[in-house]
């Protein structure tokens, strides 16, 4: 992976590699549609590139969590089905309305605004309604459901919505042998089945985020919603790498090495000198830092590659920079220019979990806070 002469800093994005990974969750949820989850900037890989590939790897449905994501995908010409489920009071729902954005609706207020956009633009919303069956987050809670059912059954009788979807949310998807699984299944199939009694007739149920598309098939009804495994990163990292699981890394963040120096043993490095070298060596500055999401909780930990080999951060990730020390197997094969992998997908190369594993954190939010600044390119 190359990058572009004179660039401090890039993240390069396979495109191809997210198709793949698309096409291998496919394969785990035959019986389903895919709706790939693109939001947060497809976990920090770009929208609409990401959409795309995503798309042409055989996903059917796009998933966002605001409103203004979907808008985003729909003033780009992306036509495919759509659908927003974080929205708040006096949102955009004359748009979402109007450009063909399906709603999740988790509350009574929602399913007003929304019936009242659609009485003035004279065209019916397209809503799924979303039961919270554990997690204790958005979503409709059980002693709220069949109101909010028989609300929605009669805005659509009055033809201003039209119910598509039900859906929920996953407290431990990522844990498959977890108990609150099931109770999970279980409820969501109850909420659906009190809906369906009332007449709702779901064109798509779904449940199953990413590790649950992977590992249980019983979450899968019509539809899956994966993200994270979109990227190609393994959202059950202690028990399968994304390799295990037929995963391709679609993002690899590289930096320009800006300096080289040799320093002796026992120098400080970087801010607090909380790093000490240990023999004579050479330090190497790479123009990646916190602002750039680099997180400064994998000071003296955060892995680099350079010169094909492995190194670690040396002292604190500052603002705009990294310093790595050379001293194991890498003085006098590192100059100036030369590219630093911070992770990637490649054989060898360190991973987001790695960073994750460093930081104290998941891979989600390596990717997902990836800086402005870095530039995203694309093969
Ligand atoms: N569905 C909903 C409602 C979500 O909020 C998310 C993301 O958190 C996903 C699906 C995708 O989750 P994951 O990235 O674990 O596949």
């Amino acid at each position: 992976t190359e990058l572009p002469a004179g660039l401090p800093s890039a993240a390069v994005v396979d495109l191809d590699a997210i198709a793949a990974n698309v096409r291998v969750l496919r394969e785990h949820a035959p019986k389903a549609q895919v709706m790939a989850v693109v939001k947060a900037d497809a976990y920090g890989h770009g929208l609409l590139p990401a959409a795309r590939a995503a798309l042409a790897g055989g996903a059917t449905w796009l998933g966002t969590a605001q409103l203004s994501e979907a808008l985003a995908l729909r003033a780009a010409g992306i036509s495919a089905p759509a659908l927003a489920w974080l929205t708040v009071p006096g949102d955009a729902y004359a748009e979402a309305i109007a450009r063909h954005v399906d709603i999740g609706v988790s509350a009574g207020w929602a399913l007003t605004e929304i019936a009242a956009a659609a009485r003035d633009l004279g065209m019916p919303a397209r809503v799924h309604l979303k039961a919270d069956t554990g997690l204790n987050r958005n979503g409709c809670p059980p002693e709220d459901w069949p109101q909010l059912v028989e609300d929605a059954l009669k805005l659509q009788a009055e033809g201003l919505i039209s119910v598509v979807g039900g859906f929920s949310h996953l407290v431990s998807g990522d844990t498959p042998q977890a108990p609150v699984n099931r109770q999970q299944i279980d409820a969501f199939v109850a909420a659906v089945d009190l809906a369906t009694a009332a007449g709702v007739r779901f064109e798509v149920r779904h449940l199953a985020n990413s590790p649950a598309t992977l590992t249980l098939p019983d979450t899968h009804f019509d539809l899956v919603r994966p993200g994270l495994a979109v990227y190609g990163l393994s959202p059950v990292p202690d028990r399968a790498s994304a390799a295990d699981l037929g995963l391709r890394p679609a993002m690899t963040v590289l930096g320009r090495v800006v300096n080289v120096k040799k320093v002796a043993a026992g120098q400080g490095v970087s801010y607090g000198h909380t790093y000490t070298t240990s023999t004579d060596t050479e330090l190497a500055v790479v123009p990646l830092g916190y602002g750039d999401g680099v997180p400064r909780h994998a000071s003296s930990a955060g892995p680099v590659q350079l010169a094909g080999r492995r190194f670690r951060v040396a002292g604190r990730v500052c603002m705009d920079q990294v310093v790595v020390d050379l001293a194991d197997g890498g003085i006098g094969r590192v100059t100036a220019g030369d590219v630093a992998v911070l992770f990637g997908g490649a054989p060898g190369e360190p991973t987001a979990q790695d960073w994750a594993d460093a930081a104290g954190t998941i891979s989600y939010e390596i990717v997902t806070r990836l800086g402005g600044r870095v530039p995203r390119l694309y093969t």
